[in-house]
């Protein structure tokens, strides 16, 4: 740190992203990107757009908004696109989170939450997770306090139903409630249809995860038309040109290619509950997820250890070191080709652990 670094960020621990290592081919299972390539529209759109790259983007991003609003049922006023779903979040905190107006979110959930909480200096508060890791949604009722859900919620792929969230929503009517369905295609349900019901309703949503754009970056909120002029307050006051040239041409030539992305998505959910099935198969417990993710743990290994063993194997999956989800790791779901490589390696590991 030099000693220029305000002091504002003296609490501030950086997110940390998963590993993305360049020394050999790890079979990369870490940071819930999907492993299949963009539709071939996108590279087509791509290529036309890197010609005009000497120009600035559209700071309203009007294909892509009419796009997104045609897609999911909305007006234009009430989609914003931004640089990650990270950035659409972080615009949140700042546009409506300060002392008097803190947030509560899970124990265990999106790590940048408490990130963006202190970045922007706003108290924050945890609840815990049932025993079952599910989240207790009648702690959010009637709380009085903005808040932040990921449904279904990271790292455990647990989702809450549409009318717990509503409840969670029609009962704090003077807060803002953001719902963080970064992983909602893999079989959450979306709260995106209460938009035009409720104005304290943010839904952010990314194509990171579905819609195989984690490396253009593009994330969206979907909320009442006057959230969203807030957030484009905050937008306008950092960065007009939030979304780049190429990536707009991606996410619209991607939102296109509906078959294909819908391919990909029953493949993942496919090889997802193949993955669970042959986990559950060696002893371990996975969660019921909705994501492309498992959260997995095994008695006869402790978690960090096998985190270890497989990297060491050349396969990369997500340990996190928080006490009550240290014995677990959270898997990306690859190709069936990939998870089987996981698979070999786990029961290797297993096997050795016994000996
Ligand atoms: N929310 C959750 C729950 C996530 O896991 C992620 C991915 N790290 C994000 C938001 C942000 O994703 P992106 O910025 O790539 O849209």
């Amino acid at each position: 740190m030099s000693r220029f670094f305000s002091n504002k960020y003296d609490s501030l621990d950086a997110y940390v992203p998963g590993e993305q290592p360049k020394d050999c081919q790890y079979v990369k299972l870490n940071t819930n990107e999907s492993p299949f390539p963009p539709a071939p529209a996108v590279l087509e759109a791509v290529r036309g757009e890197a010609e005009k790259l000497h120009l600035y983007s559209d700071p309203e991003c009007k294909a892509l908004v009419e796009k997104l609003a045609e897609t999911y049922g909305l007006k234009p006023t009430q989609v914003l696109p931004t640089n990650g779903s990270d950035e659409i979040l972080n615009f949140a905190f700042m546009a409506f989170c300060d002392r008097e107006h803190p947030i509560v979110f899970p124990d265990i959930s999106y790590g940048f939450y408490s990130v963006f909480a202190k970045l922007n200096g706003v108290p924050y508060e945890t609840i815990p997770l049932k025993e079952d890791f599910s989240i207790d949604h009648r702690e959010y009722v009637g709380i009085g306090k903005n808040i932040v859900i990921a449904n279904p919620n990271a790292p455990t792929g647990l989702c809450l139903s549409l009318k717990q969230v509503e409840e969670i929503v029609a009962s704090n009517p003077h807060n803002v409630v953001i719902i963080d369905e970064a992983y909602v295609d893999f079989g959450g349900e979306s709260a995106v249809k209460l938009i035009d019901k409720y104005d304290n309703l943010l839904v952010t949503q990314t194509f990171s995860k579905s819609r195989n754009l984690a490396g253009a970056r593009l994330g969206m909120g979907f909320a009442c038309e006057s959230l969203i002029a807030d957030l484009n307050t905050i937008k306008y006051s950092t960065n007009p040109y939030n979304v780049n040239r190429m990536t707009m041409a991606a996410g619209i030539a991607m939102l296109e290619s509906t078959e294909y992305f819908e391919k990909n998505l029953a493949e993942i959910c496919r090889v997802r509950e193949y993955t669970a099935a042959e986990l559950r198969k060696m002893g371990f417990t996975a969660l019921d997820s909705k994501t492309n993710f498992l959260f997995v743990r095994s008695e006869e290994i402790d978690g960090e250890k096998l985190y270890a063993e497989l990297k060491k194997r050349g396969v990369l999956v997500r340990h996190f070191t928080a006490e009550r989800i240290a014995q677990f790791n959270r898997v990306t779901i690859g190709t069936k080709e990939q998870m089987d490589v996981f698979l070999e390696k786990t029961r290797e590991i297993l096997k050795e652990q016994k000996q």
